[in-house]
């Protein structure tokens, strides 16, 4: 509904707990995009991409499934992960336009993920095998989201919704710094008050808080209509 996996693209995937496996949004004949995916086209595969168990016919892991296996292999700390195309962080990826520090005091997480930098991934191709996600996941390094240039977005978390989550603040920020590109020449919010964020955000790498990341969760269950309330 945000607008950041628009059409039947990009897919989501998380840790199976004990095992080495994951879980995916597949693609299929039922298929119909990230925002109605159903348990039924979701399958469990291998660290190498391969169908361990929800085979179904037709249904098969997504061509870039590789982003994933490699992201977790190379980095314990994530738990899941999410990929998508979300059409303003892309036209920051091919236009060499940064994305600056604009805002803080009503979205801290985003400065964060703004001030701890985002690497962009240059090539613009397909992550389609194992090499290219070992690329991938190179370029994301120890950040928690990466640009795909011409292409899209990887985010990490420690949990699904700390991974969307931040899916959402890096499009929050392409978002505002678009819209500040069509009203006049944005300023970065002043060193002082970076270095007073930084100061109340700890150090690099930190979490956000639990608080935090369920009650964001909580607020777009509920304007989604996922949940009640
Ligand atoms: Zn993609």
């Amino acid at each position: 509904m945000l607008g950041l996996a628009s059409g039947n693209t990009g897919h989501l995937s998380v840790r199976v707990p004990d095992s080495d496996n994951l879980l995916i949004r597949a693609r299929g004949p039922a298929e119909a995009g990230v925002r109605y995916t159903t348990v039924d086209e979701i399958l469990e595969v291998t660290p190498d991409g391969e169908i361990a168990s929800g085979a179904k016919e037709g249904l098969y892991p997504p061509q870039e499934v590789f982003i994933h296996t490699e992201v977790y292999r190379a980095r314990n700390d994530v738990v899941s992960v999410v990929h998508v195309h979300p059409p303003t962080v892309v036209l920051f990826t091919v236009t060499g336009v940064p994305l600056l520090p604009i805002f803080g005091a009503y979205d801290p997480s985003a400065l964060k993920l703004m001030l701890e930098g985002i690497p962009t991934y240059e090539r613009s191709v397909l992550i389609s095998n194992p090499q290219l996600g070992h690329d991938l996941a190179a370029t994301l390094g120890a950040k928690h989201v990466c640009m795909m240039r011409g292409h899209g977005i990887t985010a990490t978390g420690t949990t699904i919704e700390e991974a969307a989550l931040r899916a959402i603040s890096l499009n929050e920020l392409a978002e505002m710094n678009y819209r500040a590109r069509l009203l006049g020449d944005p300023q970065p919010i002043s060193d002082e008050d970076i270095a007073t964020f930084n100061r109340a955000l700890g150090e690099p790498g930190k979490p956000i808080s639990a608080n935090r990341t369920e009650a964001m969760w909580r607020y777009y269950l509920r304007s989604t209509g996922i949940a009640g309330g």
